[in-house]
């Protein structure tokens, strides 16, 4: 059993800051539970230092080295056992079959990204050998791949406080593509992220990395936050969480003397379209899974369903609402998130335009276990309100009821960036449909056919990200192997010497890489190592 410090992590060091003290809190039983304090700038300053510092020696590990001590990241996180599950189950209320998951998920993920380091191909190497006889001018031999761009900041998720938490996909992606992280851990679960902070110091020492490769900073506090963007060594940022804080941290950003890239993955609705034949057919059925997917993690994912869009059908809406009635109230994770669900709901239930489907009395709510909420409105309100796009976070799902197919797809022209889009079919709406998936494929990142948005598969050729709102960056994913190209950047080499390149780009490729040789795909060596090989 590990002894909380109830501190924050640099370097290798516990260390105690004196700013604004705050309180973890079991969201279930209202139990106060460990007292932390805000780090400040001096903590920014030198973890900031510290991974600055290790940059260099971690650049020159080779691909093994960072390879096993991912694997050992994962083995100590498993390590930490039972107590890393019953403390996080303590700050959030996320109970242990979704905690024992979600450590199935981040574990897993830190080994896909050491297997995808190993593998090596994530560089994207590329040759144009040199052709010295060309006229009128000769061509260099140039060479490109992409390196890591040094200390990155990552913010970590209240609602995912393993796979996105303070050693989750963001800093596992950062720390594979070779950049040392801090993170600014998440005020309503800091026990959990001091655990983290254990398993990470375990691996650092056993595999000998340099110390500056990880801080965890803990705080309640904007300046905190702020500071960790403004710095001048901070070269990028990871961030999950409300629109209001990745805007703040995009402007903070792009405000600096040299702006960084922030990767933040922000609000969404993830809307779902039922089609009329699906509609007539399969209604209830999924107005059942639209009650799960809605209700799943007290709807604090990023992926639930905010919006049924469909044409006019009682026994859906009876279904939808009375499903949502009848299933379990679950608990929000924090004050804070219950108290912008209930300001979300008082506003969005006292507009003429929107109608509760399954009302409850409001002032008889307790904040942090909501009801399960079924709303309607038409067509024409939502699109003429922004409004009734902004993402309400909890167990909430609004139907825009529409005239036709027709007026569907001229809801689908009018969303903002969200980061799904869901389509009910059945074979006889199939016509319709190109049409409409056209449409959405121009504001999501993800478009699910017959299925529920929520349940994200961690895998190559998942896309977690979606045009602003959504995500800051919607040519990039913070799920999947190429979350990892965030924190990297292109490089090319000119007329390099071969002992002077970085492995992948070595004649004798060393790696075994596929690489695009004089435009082609190619595992093969160059010049006299092709020959050898
Ligand atoms: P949050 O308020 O955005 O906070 C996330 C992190 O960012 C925290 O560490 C917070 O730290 C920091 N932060 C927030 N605003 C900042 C600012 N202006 N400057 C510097 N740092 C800032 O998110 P949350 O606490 O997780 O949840 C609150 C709301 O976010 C929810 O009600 C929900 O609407 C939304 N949310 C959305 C998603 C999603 O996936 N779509 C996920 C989680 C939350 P400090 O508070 O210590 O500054």
């Amino acid at each position: 059993m590990i002894k909380l410090h109830q501190t924050s992590y640099i370097a290798g060091d516990w260390v105690s800051p004196d700013g604004a003290e705050f309180q973890s809190k079991n969201p279930v039983t209202g139990e106060t539970l460990q007292t932390y304090r805000s780090c400040g700038p001096a903590e920014t300053e030198a973890a900031m230092a510290a991974a600055h510092a290790s940059f260099a020696e971690y650049r020159r590990c080779d691909k093994d080295q960072i390879v096993k001590f991912l694997n050992t990241v994962a083995d100590e996180i498993e390590a930490l056992g039972d107590q890393l599950l019953e403390t996080a189950d303590a700050e959030t209320g996320l109970g242990l079959v979704r905690l024992t998951g979600e450590r199935g998920r981040t574990c897993g993920q830190i080994r896909a990204f050491a297997a995808i380091v190993d593998e090596g191909h994530w560089v994207q190497a590329s040759i144009d050998t040199a052709l010295p006889d060309r006229s009128p001018l000769p061509k260099p031999d140039l060479r490109r791949m992409m390196i890591p761009i040094g200390p990155v900041v990552v913010f970590g998720a209240s609602n995912f406080p393993f796979a996105f938490g303070s050693v989750g996909g963001d800093t596992a992606s950062a720390l594979a593509a070779g950049n040392p992280v801090v993170v600014k851990g998440h005020p309503s679960h800091p026990a959990t992220s001091e655990l983290f902070a254990h398993a990470m110091d375990r691996a650092i020492n056993r595999t000998g990395m340099p110390s500056g490769l990880f801080s965890l900073l803990q705080g309640c506090t904007n300046e905190l936050g702020g500071d960790l963007v403004r710095h001048e060594m901070t070269q990028a940022v990871g961030f999950t969480g409300s629109l209001a804080g990745g805007r703040a941290l995009m402007d903070i950003a792009a405000a600096r003397p040299r702006p960084i890239p922030v990767y933040a993955e922000m609000g969404s609705i993830n809307p779902v379209f039922i089609a009329e034949d699906a509609l007539a057919s399969r209604g209830e059925e999924i107005a059942a899974g639209l009650v799960a997917s809605v209700t799943m993690g007290t709807g604090q994912f990023c992926t639930s369903p905010g919006v049924v869009v469909t044409t006019a059908n009682t026994e859906f809406e009876q279904a939808f609402a009375t499903g949502l009635s009848e299933a379990a109230r679950g608990v929000l994770l924090n004050e804070k998130i219950g108290q912008s669900l209930q300001a979300a709901i008082t506003a969005v239930t006292s507009r003429d335009d929107v109608e509760w489907l399954n009302p409850v009395d409001i002032s008889e709510i307790e904040v942090l276990t909501p009801p399960n909420c079924v709303l309607k409105t038409t067509a024409a309100s939502f699109l003429a309100d922004q409004a009734l796009q902004e993402e309400i976070f909890g167990p909430v799902s609004l139907i825009v009821e529409c005239d036709c197919p027709a007026e569907m797809r001229k809801v689908a022209a009018g969303l903002e960036g969200n980061l799904t889009a869901t389509v009910h079919a059945t074979k006889k709406d199939r016509e319709q449909l190109a049409e409409l998936v056209e449409l959405l494929e121009g504001s999501v990142g993800r478009v699910i056919y017959n299925g529920f948005p929520t349940g994200v598969e961690v895998c190559p050729s998942q896309q977690h990200g979606g045009p602003y709102p959504a995500s800051s960056a919607s040519a990039t994913t913070s799920v999947g192997a190429d979350a990892m190209v965030r924190f990297a950047r292109f490089v090319a080499y000119q007329d390099m010497p071969d002992e002077l390149l970085p492995p992948a780009l070595q004649n004798s490729n060393p790696y075994q890489l596929l690489r695009r040789l004089d435009g082609v795909f190619s595992d093969s060596a160059i010049g006299p190592d092709a020959e050898r090989a």
